[in-house]
């Protein structure tokens, strides 16, 4: 019979603990990989930020940067969702309406909101009247109405036509595209104002533009433009659409949000061209 020698305690310690040390290990990068920070945001609550600066970037529109609890906190927001804020109208009355954040949660202990700031509005008299150190009431995330589900590389390329504070859903969604160097979707933007000194969020467009020159284009029209524009002029065209965005396949979408009578323009437009509703998206 052949003797079978037996491990020595030594050979038995030295086993054990390499295999604790790997499960250590294995433990600690799972924590460490599996460990997202918790979003800010509560969907059933309102939850206070403080205001910590606020930016006028056009005549009636304003940047609001807000606090979250730390600087390493995130907002919790996914890409194509909005927030409810809560704020008093001029008669001190509760008011309650949507908005898109600009920001995700790439950008930490900070989330921003660009609103455009009505005459008679009731929440613009809210925002118009914030100053730094304020707090403002948020909720959410909430989905958009037609449920949007954006997902990294879900089509070859978006063609984005935006009017004035329409833009607030476009902007976060390419942040989205173009933080992700995983997402190839081409991004192609038409975004209309009156003036140029209307046109939200120039500086960033630009910025992306530079950046990703490959994956995103933006054409500015302006139905005021002023002299020595390069940009088009008076309302986007049929001929603008074809020209900037993406021609109609299975593979494309065209998603539109600015005031009731561009996106009902922007529609005929669309089909006119050939686009079907599925290619078709509003916010
Ligand atoms: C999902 C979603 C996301 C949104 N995101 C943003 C955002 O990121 N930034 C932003 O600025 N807004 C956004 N809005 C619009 C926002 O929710 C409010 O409707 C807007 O701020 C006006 O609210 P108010 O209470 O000041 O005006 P209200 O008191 O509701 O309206 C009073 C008057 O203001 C004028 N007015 C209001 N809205 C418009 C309009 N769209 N076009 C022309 N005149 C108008 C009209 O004269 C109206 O009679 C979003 C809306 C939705 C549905």
């Amino acid at each position: 019979m052949d003797f079978i020698p037996m491990p020595s305690t030594a050979d038995v310690l030295g086993v054990l603990i390499a295999i604790f040390s790997v499960a250590i290990a294995a433990a600690s990068s799972y924590y460490f990989v599996s460990r997202k920070p918790k979003g800010c945001l509560d969907p059933q609550k309102f939850k206070e930020f403080k205001l910590i600066k606020k930016t006028q970037i056009s005549p009636d529109v304003a940047r609001f940067r807000f606090s979250l609890p730390t600087p390493k906190s995130v907002l919790g927001l996914p890409a194509v969702t909005y927030v409810l804020c809560r704020g008093k109208d001029s008669e001190g009355q509760e008011v309650i309406r949507s908005y898109t954040p600009i920001t995700l949660d790439s950008q930490v202990g900070y989330f921003e909101l660009v609103v455009k700031m009505y005459p008679e509005g009731r929440m613009s008299h809210h925002f118009s009247e914030m100053r730094e150190g304020d707090y403002l009431a948020v909720k959410g995330p909430q989905a958009f109405k037609v449920p949007f589900n954006y997902k990294p590389g879900q089509v070859r390329a978006f063609g984005m036509i935006a009017g004035g504070s329409g833009i607030t859903p476009m902007f976060q969604l390419t942040r989205a595209i173009l933080e992700n160097p995983k997402d190839k979707t081409i991004v192609h933007l038409i975004y209309a104002n009156t003036t140029f000194e209307d046109i939200l969020l120039k500086e960033d467009l630009d910025d992306f533009a530079r950046k990703f020159p490959d994956r995103f284009k933006v054409y500015y029209v302006l139905s005021k433009p002023p002299e020595a524009w390069t940009g088009g002029g008076g309302h986007v065209s049929k001929e603008m659409i074809q020209s900037h965005c993406p021609p109609p396949a299975p593979d494309i979408r065209i998603l539109r949000c600015g005031p009731p009578g561009m996106n009902e323009a922007m529609t005929a437009h669309l089909n006119a061209l050939g686009y079907t509703s599925s290619m078709q998206y509003e916010f």
